[in-house]
């Protein structure tokens, strides 16, 4: 039994992400919000893989991932793993897919872009150019992103949370 399996099967019921790129479970915790999560949570940074050599990997009790986060964890680890855990057992196991447009989930840093006039609020939409290393394009104005370059909504949406319980 390999030491991957038995670290899996430690999980009851839940969510473990696998095969994320070495270095961004951190990242992805934050953007998906599961840094929230009150449940028990276990997370591998640089861990030993054979087919990547170093990966991530993040196991959540009694969690299991809405699309969004999916989506959100395809744009920054496009070879990880979702495997559904069900009494000790994965019953499912998902090959996360990054979408050829990513709607709303990025924001264009173009102030001249349409998706950031006021007037005509349009949600953002990214051509996907190419997966690994990720390189996006805006639809509305043509400003390309690497990934280090993106900033995405829902992280600035926390961003202004975290402000509201500064003032509290
Ligand atoms: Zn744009």
């Amino acid at each position: 039994m390999s030491e991957d399996k038995l670290k899996i099967e430690r999980i009851h019921k839940g969510t473990v992400i696998d095969h994320i790129d070495a270095g961004y479970a951190l990242t992805i915790l934050n953007l998906t919000n599961l840094d929230e999560s009150p449940n028990l949570m276990t997370i591998g940074v640089n861990v030993p893989s054979k087919k990547y050599n170093k990966k991530d990997i993040i196991k959540i009790e009694g969690v299991f991932l809405n699309e969004i986060q999916m989506q959100q964890i395809s744009i920054l680890s496009p070879n990880a793993t979702i495997s559904l855990i069900d009494d000790y057992k994965v019953i499912e196991k998902i090959k996360v897919k990054l979408p050829k447009l990513i709607k709303k989930l990025i924001l264009c840093q173009n102030t001249t872009c349409i998706v950031n006039s006021q007037k005509e609020p349009i949600s953002s939409e990214f051509l996907v150019l190419e997966e690994k290393p990720l390189k996006i394009q805006c639809v509305y104005c043509d400003r390309i992103y690497k990934l280090d370059e993106i900033i995405f909504a829902s992280k600035e949406k926390k961003e202004k949370k975290v402000k509201q319980r500064i003032q509290i």
